[in-house]
């Protein structure tokens, strides 16, 4: 999506060597003309998919997701990191690895919320190593729900996320794709909705 690789150039930050800091626009403020935009790509994408659920993991998936489920007219739910005393439902559980966190948390979302049949769109802000992606699948799985693809709003390609949910068989469309960072500047791939813009 060109206007959201502009965006990467203007306000993203190339942290060491394999982080993009991004919170002028989406993990920390959150621009929301952006959002939308983004998706109401994903929906355009996923139109024909007869997808019944948005499905996220808090807190950046959230902005984008809300808008995928907006445009596509269908409730979103976002995965919880931390249980709390209204959750007294049973739960789809299941455990992620934190890329950025460096630490393990357990995710859940309410089994009531997902219901076997569905047809489930996962979006995240993130694709690196794919165990965001992954964890939303597996919570999925136990809903015995279908994943009809994923989005991802950024992609770093140079991370074996893409290729764990290809090997699994998912279609994914990454609405930027960024091949590597050179000397502080991120360098994209070609994204997979290119055809749309
Ligand atoms: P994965 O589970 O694919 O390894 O990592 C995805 C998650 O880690 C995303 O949900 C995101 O929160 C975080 N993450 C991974 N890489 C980056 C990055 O370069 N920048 C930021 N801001 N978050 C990232």
């Amino acid at each position: 999506m060109k206007l959201l690789e502009d965006r990467i150039h203007t306000d993203g930050q190339v942290l060491g060597q394999d982080i993009l800091k991004v919170d002028r626009f989406l993990t920390h403020q959150v621009d929301y003309q952006l959002m939308k935009k983004i998706g109401k790509r994903f929906a355009q994408v996923y139109a024909n998919a007869g997808v019944t659920k948005v499905v996220t993991i808090e807190a950046s998936g959230i902005a984008p997701a809300l808008y995928a489920a907006e445009s596509l007219n269908v409730p979103m739910v976002f995965a919880k990191k931390a249980k709390n005393v209204t959750m007294n439902d049973d739960l789809l559980i299941t455990e992620v690895y934190s890329f950025t966190k460096k630490l393990t948390s357990t995710v859940q979302i309410s089994s009531k919320l997902i219901e076997e049949g569905d047809k489930v769109l996962i979006i995240d802000d993130f694709l690196a190593n794919g165990q965001a992606a992954l964890g939303l699948v597996h919570l999925m799985e136990q809903a015995k729900a279908e994943v009809v693809g994923l989005g991802m709003v950024i992609e770093k390609s140079f991370q074996d996320g893409r290729q764990k949910l290809l090997d699994q068989g998912m279609k994914l469309t990454s609405l930027a794709r960024i091949e590597k960072f050179e000397d502080g500047k991120v360098i994209f791939a070609p994204a997979d909705d290119k055809d749309f813009d």
